[in-house]
């Protein structure tokens, strides 16, 4: 894979190694360099140890640079090696939390997005190779910013659902959620291809009070031409932008290019990705041209898919718990506690296999 580095050189003061079972392998002063030698790891250029290993130091390690928190599971796999931070699940749950919710929101609603956090969470390391899971990058930066200065609203969300989880059918449901729909959620066919029963677009006017309940964007006349080149068209002063399609809930699902009588139309999440997520903040919008360039006006941000968070907040200020929240935004599913819970680790990676 792209991006795994065959090397990694760890900082600390007492490194010790074990591996997988538990036994001592090897010990360092300050620091050492570790190498892929194909699917094994070769610690300080002496020793060649089976993967994976566990590493820790004291005083905290630091990898390649950046310090990152606990224990430190080390694998190597074709040549390439790469560092996890090894956290338990409900601190890692905190963690998430603290960097996708606002610390102003209320505690049903921080609750309700422990709930969603700890199940998308737990089916991504159930399937942490499936391309279709956008989590596994997101849960990777996540684990490397570390557990260390969340705050205690967020602690206190994953203490008060610990081990809960949303389910549906048999198995855990796909809790995506996204910062604000502006009016009504999107059904996951429409917006992913597949249709789950507790992912399909409701009305939520509870989150009016979101800063991105209604948003707009200006765009020039150059950055346009870059945006059209991007996605492989070479525009000429006549570019022209507009929807062609949309899904039941009224998002984009094509925008048409227009330049020197050709005409191209390409899936609408591809445009936004091209202008970029925080300047189209949703495709629930309108383009139009003004002036010198485009006008682009919306509701809502993100991908509208699932649970509302700034909806689930007004809800909270009106006074529904989490319980009731998870109900609106998941329709069908329902709450249960994990088998055998607490579940004792959750760990991830940066770059992946
Ligand atoms: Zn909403």
């Amino acid at each position: 894979m792209e991006g795994i580095p065959s090397v990694l050189l760890l900082r600390g003061d007492g490194i010790r190694a074990w591996s997988a079972g538990g036994s001592l392998l090897a010990a360092e002063n300050e620091n050492v360099l570790l190498s892929a030698a194909g699917d094994r790891i070769t610690w300080g250029g002496v020793m060649v140890l089976d993967s994976p290993i566990d590493v820790w130091a004291p005083g905290g390690l630091l990898v390649d640079g950046r310090r990152l928190p606990g224990r430190i599971r080390i694998s190597a796999r074709n040549g390439g090696i790469r560092a996890v931070a090894v956290v338990p699940l409900e601190e890692y749950v905190a963690a998430v939390l603290s960097r996708e919710a606002s610390p102003t929101f209320l505690p049903e609603a921080l609750s309700a997005l422990a709930v969603a956090v700890r199940t998308y969470t737990l089916l991504a390391m159930a399937s942490p190779r499936d391309p279709d899971y956008d989590v596994v990058a997101g849960v990777e930066d996540q684990v490397f910013e570390g557990v260390e200065g969340v705050g205690p609203g967020f602690r206190a969300a994953a203490a008060a659902t610990r081990g809960e989880a949303l389910y549906y059918g048999g198995g855990l449901a796909r809790t995506v959620y996204h910062s604000t729909c502006g009016g009504r959620t999107e059904g996951s066919a429409f917006a992913w291809g597949t249709d789950l029963p507790y992912l399909r677009s409701v009305v939520c006017e509870d989150c009016r009070k979101s800063p991105v309940w209604r948003w707009e964007y200006r765009m020039g006349r150059e950055e346009g031409r870059r945006v059209a080149l991007a996605l492989g068209v070479r525009a000429g002063t006549d570019l022209g932008f507009g929807i062609a399609g949309r899904t039941p809930s009224g998002r984009a699902r094509y925008v048409r290019l227009t330049s020197g009588g050709v005409t191209r139309e390409l899936k609408a999440a591809q445009f936004r990705k091209a202008v970029g997520y925080r300047r189209m903040r949703s495709l629930w919008a309108e383009i139009v041209p003004v002036g010198d360039g485009w006008l682009f006006t919306g509701n809502g941000y993100g991908h509208g898919v699932g649970m509302c968070q700034w909806g689930a907040n007004g809800m909270a200020e009106s006074g529904a718990s989490y319980r009731e929240i998870l109900a609106r935004y998941y329709p069908l599913t329902r709450v249960a506690s994990l088998p055998g819970s607490p579940v004792p680790l959750a760990g991830s990676a940066g770059g992946g296999f």
